[in-house]
């Protein structure tokens, strides 16, 4: 049987070149790339109705054959004690995701999603518990972009940060595509220098992105410095040994330039010894770097089960000390702590049901 439905180009998520190679493909000038590129990413339009300056017939077989609009609004809420609000977005595939806007002092943070669940398993992280199921397309990634920009002005919000659910460098072709949009001086006004991509340490990707030309920040969520309790916390580590993301990181920064962020979650009795203080302070001596120390947020709404059931937060006066015997090193500190927690937007705590 014939199938009649012909599929349909996502146009959301492509960057200009790729905008403008289909604007050619089918018998368009090259400039209407750019015009589709401003209003999709800049004037954040998601109807060809108003693209203005299209012509009409154009605006009717593109919105015939393409698409440029992603998500669909679900819910959200709003942390009335710290500002923060999480978004419920939904794909078409009806795979629910999570973003959430942290404001702070002098900055509005955008933490965004790359992928539906994560792979990764990590055993402090309520996204690892709920599994897997998609990579997220640049277009879903952008998107959550424009529903926060909408909500709560373009303008307004400063930072962007891939720490929402999933591992961005997993979903490496939709972050980089996403990453290239956003850089573009048109769209978000927010620069590479201001957008940063957490992982939990795919060491070859980290060299492709290095080589990408993509200048953007680059946090590794170290959490331990040993490769066997690395392991114990995060799997992955098994696959892609710490060693060889240092190695990795270090090409990094000779490369672009940047200064790179260890995450760092405070674990009780497994993470926070001194043994781990001496061997941060030897790793951040080798690579320039910062560390955003963060409280464990509790996954008990999780109901966890087997090694994450016994994993307990480092209490607050050992953190406080902790950081102080780094700092007394020379080491740059960086406490986050927890905004979100009454709605669970924290670290760690994006996770939602399949269905
Ligand atoms: N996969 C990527 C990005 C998502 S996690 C990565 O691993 O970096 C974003 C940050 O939240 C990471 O540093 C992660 O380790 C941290 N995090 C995860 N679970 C947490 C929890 N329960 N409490 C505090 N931080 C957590």
């Amino acid at each position: 049987m014939i199938n009649a439905v012909k599929k349909k180009t996502l146009l959301k998520g492509m960057p200009l070149d790729e905008l403008n190679d289909y604007f050619v493909s089918i018998g368009e000038p090259k400039f209407r790339g750019g015009q589709v590129f401003n209003w999709m990413y800049n004037h954040l339009v998601t109807d060809f109705a108003e693209m203005e300056n299209l012509p009409k017939e154009l605006r009717n077989n593109l919105s015939e054959n393409t698409i440029i609009r992603t998500l669909d609004y679900v819910d959200s809420e709003l942390s009335e004690s710290t500002g923060t609000k999480k978004f419920l977005l939904e794909t078409s595939e009806h795979n629910k995701i999570e973003s959430v806007i942290i404001p702070e002092e002098k900055r509005t943070t955008l933490c965004i999603s790359t992928q539906v669940g994560c792979p990764l398993d990590c055993k402090f992280c309520a996204t690892g518990l709920m599994g897997y199921k998609k990579n997220l397309t640049a277009g879903e990634i952008f998107d959550q972009y424009l529903f926060a920009a909408k909500d709560y002005g373009k303008d307004n919000l400063t930072n962007i940060v891939y720490m929402g659910m999933g591992e961005p460098l997993l979903n490496y072709s939709a972050t980089v595509n996403s990453l290239k949009i956003f850089a573009d001086e048109l769209t978000t006004g927010i620069s590479l220098k201001k957008i940063t991509v957490s992982t939990a340490g795919i060491a070859p990707k980290i060299i492709e992105l290095a080589d990408s030309g993509l200048k953007v920040k680059l946090a590794l969520s170290l959490h331990s410095c040993f490769e066997d309790t690395r392991s114990k916390i995060m799997p992955i580590n098994i696959k892609y040994p710490l060693k060889q993301n240092i190695d990795a990181i270090k090409y990094y920064v000779k490369k672009t330039g940047t200064r790179i962020t260890f995450e760092y979650v405070m674990l009780k009795d497994l993470n926070d010894r001194q043994d781990d203080i001496n061997a941060l302070a030897r790793l951040c001596s080798e690579i320039p770097s910062k560390i955003n120390v963060i409280p464990f947020n509790s996954l008990k709404h999780m109901k966890p089960e087997g090694f994450s059931a016994l994993l307990e937060p480092t209490p607050k006066h050992k953190i406080e000390d902790f950081v102080a015997k780094l700092r007394n090193r020379n080491i740059t500190v960086n406490v986050r702590y927890t905004q979100g927690d009454d709605i669970a937007a924290a670290c760690g705590q994006l996770a939602v049901k399949f269905n």
